[in-house]
């Protein structure tokens, strides 16, 4: 009964603020920052600044894995490039960052077809011994065909996942498939399993295997945990369709070095009469090793600065206070962003709209949000400015992305101008996310798109309100 109510409730609920917004008489936005974001829109999608600062940051630091040498010469070169474009208040928020070395990885097929095949180990996952580990497989599904097995059927043998990720506009295929590479290690171990092999997450068709964050339980055994990638999953897969008994070695000399220090870099277009509320514009500043992180999140990080520089480049001022961070060590852990957040615990309440890009190249292909319900008619206001960019609109379901996740649960407002992914796993977390996969055209639709959603969130004539309902599931 309260279910079929509910969305009858929200419709009266809405259809009453509309009408109140509408009958104090006071608009949004005003003709003038209606004007200004079409300025922007229109800079955007001719301004090659957002596209030098990827190629800078690939070229010139390239790859920048939590405390690696590259992670520092990331925050060296955030300060520089926020300084050289003119924003105030450049500055770090030091957080500390595991340091995991990925080593060298070796998979070779032993039985009945022997052969080796390209692999990667996952993110944080330990070593072998020097000689390897040497087992039968098991091939299982997913974590649910791994725990249906009879009892023993892992013990002392390497488990090989299988489960192929969905390509997706949204995301939502890898968010379906991910949790093998993050759990699988420790669900395979608590069974007795010496290491696991998983089929990449990601949609290449590539012979590169995809990589990414594992984690460990408390309880299971570390045991080791690699990727192969699609085509050799298919391969390793007819191997077993002999029906002969599948045999590897694996090899790898991952591990872990003591934790270091990190910076998140933090930037401001400051505000005017509004300068004490911020609009935070996040994107994480590392990247995994074995491509340059051009767009996981290369392109985020030059995103969230072309907007700040364009809307710095305007006659008027923004209202609110505009703040990039650039997040240290996303991938692997987000520990950059608790460390914001912890940072910021005395003034969370200042932060009342938060954007985040972390999701490549572009373009944007809808607007969603995550905002009071009561204020979606501000939503659809930003949404019309968004016109001639022909984006379809989303829900009020948005994430924002992982370095938002502690804003989120606090409720702070998202505007989420949704980045395509259909084609953005073909390369995440692989050796192919290189310079070449950044398309200049979708990267100035892309900040084109974010650059009139932050303005008109900043210039909003009302007060964001924090967001109540519960958080939604992970996108
Ligand atoms: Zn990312």
């Amino acid at each position: 009964m309260r279910k079929q109510n509910h969305p009858i409730f929200s419709a009266i609920l809405l259809v009453f603020f509309t009408a109140a917004s509408a009958a104090d008489k006071t608009p949004a936005f005003t003709r003038a920052d209606l004007a200004a974001a079409a300025t922007l829109r229109e800079r955007a999608l001719s301004d090659s600044t957002p596209y030098q600062l990827v190629e800078s940051l690939t070229t010139e630091v390239g790859p920048r894995p939590a405390g690696s040498s590259g992670d520092k010469a990331a925050v060296a070169w955030a300060l520089r490039e926020m300084k050289r474009l003119g924003f105030a208040n450049v500055r770090t928020i030091e957080a500390t960052v595991p340091h995991w070395v990925r080593g060298e990885a070796q998979f070779a097929v032993l039985a009945p077809f022997p052969q080796d095949m390209p692999t990667l180990a996952l993110g944080g996952s330990v070593g072998t011994a020097d000689e390897g580990i040497e087992a039968d497989v098991v091939m299982v599904k997913d974590l649910a065909a791994l725990a249906a097995l009879p009892a023993g059927t892992v013990k002392d043998r390497i488990v090989f996942f299988t489960n192929r990720m969905a390509r997706s506009q949204d995301g939502s295929g890898y968010v379906n498939a991910v949790p093998v590479r993050v759990q699988g290690a420790s669900a395979a171990a608590a069974l007795g399993a010496s290491a696991i092999v998983i089929r990449s997450i990601g949609t290449s068709s590539g012979r590169f295997p995809h990589t990414g964050a594992m984690r460990y339980t408390a309880t299971a055994p570390r045991i080791p945990a690699v990727a192969i990638s699609n085509i050799d999953a298919d391969a390793l897969e007819r191997q077993f369709a002999s029906g002969k008994t599948v045999r590897v070695r694996l090899r790898s000399s991952s591990r872990d070095l003591p934790p270091a220090l990190s910076a998140n870099v933090v930037g401001e277009i400051p505000g005017t009469d509004r300068a004490n509320e911020i609009v935070i514009l996040g994107a994480h500043l590392d990247s995994w090793d074995p491509g340059v992180g051009a767009i996981d999140d290369g392109t985020g990080v030059a995103i969230m600065m072309g907007v700040a520089n364009l809307i710095k480049g305007l006659d008027v001022k923004p209202r609110r206070t505009i703040r990039v961070v650039l997040f240290a060590n996303e991938e692997f852990g987000t520990s950059g962003s608790q460390a914001y957040l912890a940072a910021h615990q005395a003034d969370a309440a200042s932060h009342v709209l938060g954007f985040e890009a972390d999701f490549g190249t572009g373009p944007v292909w809808r607007l969603s949000s995550r905002v009071n319900p009561a204020q979606l008619p501000v939503v659809d206001e930003i949404y019309r400015a968004l016109a001639p960019l022909k984006l379809a609109r989303g829900g009020n379901e948005a994430r924002g992305g992982a370095d938002l996740d502690g804003w989120s649960k606090l409720g702070m407002p998202i505007l989420e101008p949704g980045l395509d992914g259909t084609k953005y796993f073909d390369v995440h977390h692989t050796a192919n996310d290189t310079m070449d996969q950044v398309d200049p055209q979708a990267l100035r639709q892309a900040v084109a798109a974010f650059a009139t959603s932050v303005w008109l969130g900043s210039q909003f004539s009302g007060s964001w309100e924090r967001v109540t309902e519960a958080k939604p599931p992970r996108r």
